[in-house]
């Protein structure tokens, strides 16, 4: 793991800068969500023989038929779940290969992020470890269900598309706290921001992006 993080050109600075570029040029405003892009080195969370494909702002494959977010993707999610504030208690359902995890672990007090593949929880779980991040708490479960021991939130970020917003993850959301989630059937979903204010809440939609289903037990 070690002779990764050093010494190859794609974890240039130049490769990396141009990947800021490109998420600025895309409409990518929050700088501190474009600092924990540059300083999270997304080589490390994919497969070594995709790496030299990491900086490129595309989804790329994790193993167990999943797939690592587009970094505009993560830069979106993370930039509406922020709102311009500091987060404190994140919980993220679909830890994935756990870069979002870790981009979320730079700009919150303490992430909780739930995963059902075990395979890809245990590499995510060594990932985090091995850059010394020390503010993420990961679970094996079914994330429709949430984390009800840590709530309330103040951001949810959901990685996997759900038919509709699991209730659980409504129930767990802090008064002003914020949900981001993609939501719809096939290929093509609504990603959506939901805010809680006291009982009411208020929707809106983002953009259309293309998410792996939210399955429900674990895998
Ligand atoms: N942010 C992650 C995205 C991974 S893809 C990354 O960039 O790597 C979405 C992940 O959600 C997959 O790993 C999938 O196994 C997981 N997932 C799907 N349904 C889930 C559920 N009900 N609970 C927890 N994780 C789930």
């Amino acid at each position: 793991m070690r002779e990764r993080f050093v010494g190859i050109g794609m974890t240039s600075r130049r490769t990396r800068n141009r990947l800021i570029e490109r998420l600025r040029a895309e409409g990518i405003r929050d700088e501190s969500v474009l600092d924990a892009i540059r300083a999270v080195p997304r080589h490390i969370f994919v497969d070594e023989a995709l790496s030299s494909r990491a900086y490129e702002d595309t989804a790329l494959p994790i193993g167990a038929g999943q797939t690592i977010s587009q970094p505009y993707v993560v830069a979106r999610m993370t930039e509406a779940l922020r709102a311009g504030g500091s987060l404190d208690r994140v919980l993220e359902i679909g830890t994935g290969c756990g870069y979002q995890t870790a981009i979320l672990a730079r700009l919150a007090t303490e992430v909780y992020s739930i995963e059902r593949i075990q395979s890809l929880l245990a590499q995510a779980r060594q990932r985090v470890h091995d850059l010394k991040i020390h503010n993420i708490r990961m679970r094996h479960g079914d994330g429709g269900k949430g984390w009800p021991e840590h709530a309330p939130y103040d951001g949810i970020l959901v990685a996997a598309a759900p038919a509709s917003v699991p209730w659980a993850l409504i129930e767990q959301l802090g008064d002003g706290g914020r949900l981001v989630i993609p939501l719809g059937h096939g290929h093509a979903q609504d990603l959506k921001l939901i805010t809680r204010s006291g009982d009411e809440l208020q929707e809106q939609i983002l953009e259309r992006v293309a998410f792996v289903p939210m399955v429900s037990g674990l895998g």
